[in-house]
């Protein structure tokens, strides 16, 4: 993105993923609009910038008419709880976000506006294949404790495909995969979260379930250089995001010994339904992105405990129920 661009809206833009693509767009020079309910993002997240301005307000009811409005020249929608504790806590403002909330922020895509959508590796659920390439249709329950996370995201999808026809629209899928680093909640109960957060009190490591399952860990700053390579292009995807480098939970409770501190580890029970296996094929991203990972987990790892060393846990997800 080399002109700068006057009209950008990134909704959820006060999150984890969200705030970082924040920065990376206004440090070339664009002009941004954050819009944040604040339910799992946080201000604190978010730099005081000229070019930047922050609305409170929920995708998933009426629009801001300021919003409404506006003629965007780039749209990002990142809004949405992306932690299973936390989902699991709100399943029915998770799929309103990802079904109203869409269709919401779809309104405000018209001309020629580019409109980047995440949605998930979730859509694969518990996948049969293995790594997952973007042709695979998934193994997803339809009522299960991780459903309001992967059917919103999978009807997101749909709905998203279905008036880009309708349309003639300029939309962008990507499905991001699992993705770590600095701003990551302490307390939203992810893994590598988790696992740092322990190692650094000396606490022991809770591994769920023997250990074996497997997931992808990408480091942001990877993930927003593919998120702002997608703003410019006009592939329609949906390309998956994420690194290709695999892991068992022992593996990276391992690493985190190695990285972090030397601690025990402790194994609780597997949450229901936990996928056992997840790893991106990333040829369509490297081919249309022109992209690729280079942050090794072990480098991601130490730059997210450094960041942590110098936090105080922030409780930014206030679940009340
Ligand atoms: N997990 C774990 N210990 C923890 C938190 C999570 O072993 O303290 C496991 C979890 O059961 C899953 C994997 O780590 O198999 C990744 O979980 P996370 O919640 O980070 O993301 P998910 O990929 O499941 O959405």
């Amino acid at each position: 993105m080399n002109t700068r661009i006057k009209n950008i809206l990134v909704t959820g833009g006060a999150g984890f993923i969200g705030s970082h693509l924040v920065d990376a767009l206004l440090a070339a020079g664009h002009r941004v609009t954050v819009l944040d309910n604040f339910s799992s993002g946080s201000r604190e997240n978010l730099q005081k910038h000229a070019d930047l301005m922050v609305i409170k307000a929920d995708i998933a009811q009426p629009l801001p008419a300021s919003i409404i409005k506006t003629k965007w020249e780039l749209i990002y929608n990142l809004a949405s709880p992306a932690s299973p504790k936390y989902y699991g806590a709100y399943p029915e403002e998770t799929l309103l976000v990802g079904s109203l909330g869409v269709k919401n922020v779809l309104a405000l895509v018209k001309g020629k506006t580019r409109f980047v959508h995440t949605s998930t590796s979730e859509v694969y659920g518990d996948p049969l294949e293995h790594p997952q390439k973007e042709s695979y249709w998934g193994n997803v329950n339809s009522y299960g404790p991780r459903s309001c996370y992967d059917e919103a995201k999978r009807f997101a999808e749909a709905l998203i495909y279905t008036v880009r026809r309708k349309r003639n629209l300029n939309t962008g899928i990507v499905r991001i995969f699992n993705t770590y680093g600095p701003r990551m909640d302490q307390t939203d109960g992810r893994v590598v979260a988790n696992f740092i957060t322990q190692a650094l009190k000396g606490a022991p490591l809770t591994i769920y379930g023997d250990g074996t399952q497997t997931r992808s860990f990408c480091y942001v700053d990877d993930m927003v250089r593919a998120l702002v390579a997608m703003g410019t292009s006009d592939a329609e995807g949906p390309i998956n995001l994420g690194n290709p480098g695999e892991f068992t939970m022992n593996a990276l409770a391992e690493l985190v010994k190695k990285t972090v501190k030397e601690v025990r580890v402790t194994y609780k029970p597997l949450p229901a339904e936990d996928p056992s296996q997840r790893k991106p094929d990333i040829t369509r991203a490297q081919k249309t992105l022109r992209w690729k990972p280079t942050i090794s987990l072990k480098v991601g790892l130490e730059k997210t405990a450094l960041w942590y060393k110098n936090q105080t846990v922030r409780v930014t997800h206030r679940i009340t129920k």
